[in-house]
């Protein structure tokens, strides 16, 4: 609950300012407001809420851009295998790759 507390409170703002604005905004030209106030109520819920959430928010967005990097760290080590894949002997007989060190295939014998 105390996690989640910050996230509460923000829900709870929405809700008030949004019943007041749907109240404001369904309101016959000689009724007065009732429920007006809960706009003024909704903002500081919605400033605690956000300033309660923000390291939270802050967190999961850290922890998106830790996946992002491990995503290209992986990728350009898979491209780096590649690439030195690339540079390997492949042999003209049987044409086994063999390492690019390899002086004879490690499949025929031929020599490289
Ligand atoms: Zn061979």
């Amino acid at each position: 609950m105390s996690k989640n507390f910050g996230l509460f409170i923000l829900i709870a703002g929405f809700v008030c300012l949004g019943f007041s604005m749907f109240e404001f905004l369904t309101l016959d030209m000689w009724e007065t407001p009732k429920y007006f106030w809960l706009a003024f109520v909704a903002l500081p819920l919605l400033f605690f809420g956000f300033v309660l959430s923000a390291p939270r928010i802050q967190r999961s967005l850290l922890n998106q851009q830790r996946d992002n990097i491990r995503e290209t760290m992986k990728v350009m080590a898979d491209g780096l295998r590649e690439g030195l894949h690339a540079t390997n002997k492949i042999c003209e007989k049987c044409n086994h790759r063999n390492e690019a060190s390899a002086i004879y295939c490690s499949h025929c014998g031929t020599a490289l």
